[in-house]
Order: structure tokens, then sequence, then C-alpha cells
């Protein structure tokens, strides 16, 4: 399939984590002159039918996505899933499982804060959607709301912040459970974002490679999260394993700084993950 121009390929909708619904998204990357998007909400694919409807309308590119969460003994681990078949039985009951645990850790979360400040699980409903895959985002919102900090970015840097005392990890599936599941329901996996961190802090080469015999397609080492020692580590990586790079946004609205379209890829590698992928149809103009 022939594509032109370039996408993002890493966006988030209120289906997870961004503040903008997932048809407002797609409409966002196409005012954005973008050929076409990803959208990958945390662990859910309940965002695909509206923004689907609205790629068609749009007349954008669109690949289905999600983006999972693994984890590596204390390191998270977010994995990229284009095109993956959404009814896939076992990626479905794991996509559950996450989204129960992360659901339960918020709350314990939101207890352990509600001992220092006047926060109760209510407020972070009030912030989240319906079904939506809960994360500290929302906790964020529900802070912000209430005067306690001024935004999501100082929430992220204050109360949020692992070394406060108040976070505590997730169920996760490992990382290359991950790229297996992904895999079996004929989808097309990417590590999310390896570089957004110090340098020693990148996933290790042996962990890669484990991930590479297990299915890994690409890595997303051009993010504008990337810090400077971290991006050329996971450019490195790429090369080392002769895998493409793709390059995203990681948009979720005004919830970040970040813009949609401020990172793309390339068409060639949009073509090899529409190439590879069996598990849904992508939209394209
Ligand atoms: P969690 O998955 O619950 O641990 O929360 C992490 C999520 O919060 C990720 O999706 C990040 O994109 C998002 N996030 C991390 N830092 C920030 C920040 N400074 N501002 C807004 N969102 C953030
Ligand atoms: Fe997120
Ligand atoms: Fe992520
Ligand atoms: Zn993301």
């Amino acid at each position: 399939m022939a594509v032109r121009g370039r996408f993002d390929l890493h966006t988030h909708s209120t289906v997870s984590d961004g503040t903008e619904t997932p048809s407002d998204v797609v409409r966002a990357a196409a005012a954005a002159g973008l050929a076409g998007l990803a959208l990958t909400d945390h662990d859910s694919t309940a965002g695909w039918a509206t923004a689907t409807a609205a790629a068609r309308e749009a007349g954008i590119g669109l690949l289905p996505g999600v983006e999972l969460s693994t984890r590596s003994g204390w390191r998270s681990v977010h994995m990229l899933g284009y095109l993956v078949d959404p009814e896939d039985a076992a990626l479905l009951a794991e996509t559950d499982r996450i989204r129960r645990a992360r659901r339960d850790r918020a709350r314990r979360i939101v207890d352990a804060i509600a001992v220092d400040y006047p926060v109760s699980w209510d407020d972070v409903l009030d912030q989240t959607a319906p079904g939506a895959t809960v994360g500290r985002p929302h906790i964020a919102d529900a802070l912000v709301a209430l005067g306690i900090e001024p935004d999501r970015s100082a929430a992220f840097a204050g109360i949020l912040h692992p070394r406060r005392g108040y976070i505590e990890p997730h169920y996760a599936p490992t990382p290359v459970e991950g790229v297996a599941l992904i895999r079996a329901a004929g989808g097309v996996p990417v590590l999310a974002h390896p570089g957004a961190t110090r340098a020693e802090w990148v996933i290790p080469e042996d962990e890669v490679a484990a991930l590479v015999d297990a299915g890994l397609f690409g890595i997303e080492a051009d993010h504008p999260e990337n810090t400077a020692g971290g991006g050329p580590v996971a450019a490195a990586l790429a090369r080392r394993f002769g895998l493409p790079i793709t390059g995203s946004s990681d948009y979720h609205g005004s919830g970040k700084p970040n813009r949609i379209g401020e990172r793309t890829t390339a068409p060639d590698v949009v073509e090899a993950i529409l190439a590879q992928a069996t598990g849904s149809a992508p939209i394209l103009p």
C-alpha cells in the first residue's frame, strides 16, 4: 500500500488520559496537515469506532492502535501495538486486567495522598470519562480542579512524583509478553519512547534482543520527551538491531505540552507496518 505524507503514530484521547475525544484528536491531526495518525490509547481500543468515522469524514489516514502497559522489574515499558484485532480474546483479557489494576492502583494512590491533601476518589472520577483507562493524569486533573496543583505538569513534578512516596506500580505483563500478545493479535509492536529517560535508564540491549526475538517491529526513537542522553541511546539501539525508527508526538490534548504532528514517521516505515499487520484494517485516504 503506497503511503504519501507523514504520520503521527502515537496519540491519546479521553478513552485514556488525553483531554480530547477520539474524533477531536483525528480532526486536530487533519488540521495540522498530517497524512495520517495512529490513535494509541493506554490499554484500550474503545476509541477506534468514533476515530474511524472521523478519519473517513476528514479524509485522513488512521492506524488504529493501542499503547500496552508492560513492566520489566521497576521499569515501566510502554509497547505500541498497531492494527491489532480488537476482538482478540487474549489481548482483551490482558487489557481488561491492566485497566482494573490501574484503577485499583489509582484508588490506593489517592487514599495515600488524601492523608495529606483534601482529595477523594470521587474527585478523580469527576475527571475521568466513563470506562477510561485511569492513570496519574486523572489524579493530576483532580488536584488541579481542587486548586492543590496549578496544572498537570506541575502535579507530575510535585505530588505525583515518585520521590514524594505516593506512587506505586500496577500489574502489567512483561515487555516480551506484550510483544507476543500484539503479534498474536495480528498487530505490529513498536517500543514506545525508550529515550525519554536518562541515558543509563534506557532499556538494556539484552532486553531489546529478547523483544526482537519475540517479534518487535520498531523503536519510537524520535519522541519529543527524549532526553539529551536517552534519545541517542534509543536511536543506537534501533541501528544495532536494524529496526525501523518511528516518530510521534505522544499527543495528550491540553494535558501535556506535546503538539500533534511535532514528530512524525516516514511513509516507508508506515508502509512496512501496514505490510505486516493482519489484525485490522487501516483507513487510508
Ligand atoms: P501512569 O501511566 O498512571 O503512571 O501515568 C503516566 C502517564 O502520564 C503517561 O501516559 C504520560 O504520558 C503522562 N504524563 C507523564 N508526565 C506528564 C506530564 N508532565 N504532564 C502530563 N502528563 C504526563
Ligand atoms: Fe498517557
Ligand atoms: Fe507511554
Ligand atoms: Zn503515550
